[in-house]
């Protein structure tokens, strides 16, 4: 049977109807509102409006931040507070009238790269997203990997460089820290005041440097901005190689809006991870592009829906 799948991000709302087979039949996108209420409210209407005309099973949200399963309760979202503390299950479901658990972010969209992208030929995925900040799944022996309480899989908050930049999380040197969009752009505006007679340095006299300018004018073929992605990709090689010795994964995808930079990061990464993580891991594990682009988190959460414990459909398919 069909679910619905919410991808609740920062700036947008997304929901989708989705079938058994991965595909979405309608999707429908709001702004992301900054007060409790109204996201609720947001989240409600978004479900209605796709649900419209499709039968459908259940609904599962993907939240960005720590989650509580049990509770269906999120306790920690740096980037989305309007999330944190509300009682999402009891709010929504009478107004919604469907079964709803809730999910992190990074682990639906691991989930739906796992059914339908980089890792539908495997049982064991690592899966990356690079984005503002770094979020990820990992899925071992086709189950989902959520520890005790919901919470685990945060793949952007393993300390790689103990003395590194503050994290959003309140740590020093987390992945995340040196390997996101926002640490690019960071590393991006260092190098720019170091190099400025390059297209980066030049830039930063227009402007504040961003992260997608490095990729874009590392992608130019400018050294400055090069430089900054391969230390990035050595940054996230260095965690790689963690998760690659921990986990014994058969494919490491990585998703997010950083992954366009392509190989001009993975190389490096790769290079890492052969130099770090120890045979047999290292040379089972292929490291490539995640295949799902931003649908991820809609799918993932469409398909935990069916069952948010195994993974398993329970709806039927
Ligand atoms: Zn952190």
């Amino acid at each position: 049977m069909n679910a619905i799948g919410v991808d609740v991000g920062g700036t947008k709302i997304a929901a989708g109807v989705v079938t058994p087979q991965g595909e979405i039949l309608k999707e429908a996108r709001y702004p992301t509102p900054t007060s409790s209420g109204r996201l609720v409210a947001s989240i409600a209407r978004a479900v209605a409006e796709v649900r419209d005309g499709f039968e459908v099973g259940g609904v599962c949200l993907a939240v960005p931040g720590l989650i509580l399963a049990q509770e269906n309760k999120v306790v920690f979202s740096p980037n989305l507070h309007a999330v944190e503390g509300v009682p999402l299950k009891k709010e929504l479901e009478p107004r919604i009238g469907l079964p709803l658990t809730i999910e992190n972010d990074g682990n639906a969209a691991a989930w739906g790269e796992f059914r339908f992208g980089a890792g539908r030929e495997v049982d064991h995925l690592v899966f990356v997203t690079l984005g503002t900040g770094i979020g990820g799944g990992v899925i071992t022996h086709g189950i989902l990997m959520r520890g005790a309480q919901g919470s685990g899989g945060e793949l952007g908050h393993v300390t790689v460089h103990a003395t590194g930049p503050r994290c959003a999380c309140g740590n020093h040197g987390c992945l995340e820290a040196l390997a996101s969009g926002t640490a690019i752009g960071r590393r991006g505006r260092e190098v720019a005041s170091e190099r400025p007679a390059s297209a980066l340095g030049r830039l930063a006299v227009e402007r504040k440097v961003l992260g997608e300018d490095v990729t874009e004018l590392a992608q130019k073929g400018d050294e400055a901005a090069l430089s900054v992605l391969e230390e990035t990709g050595t940054w996230l090689g260095i965690g790689l190689a963690g998760f690659v010795n921990v986990f014994n994964p058969e494919v490491v995808a990585i998703g997010g809006g950083v992954a366009k930079a392509g190989e001009l990061i993975l190389e490096a990464a790769r290079r890492e991870v052969h130099l770090r993580a120890r045979p047999p891991s290292r040379d089972l594990a292929e490291i490539k592009v995640a295949s799902l682009g931003p649908e991820s988190g809609v799918l993932g959460a469409a398909a935990l829906a069916r069952d948010p414990s195994s993974g398993e459909y329970l709806l039927g398919s």
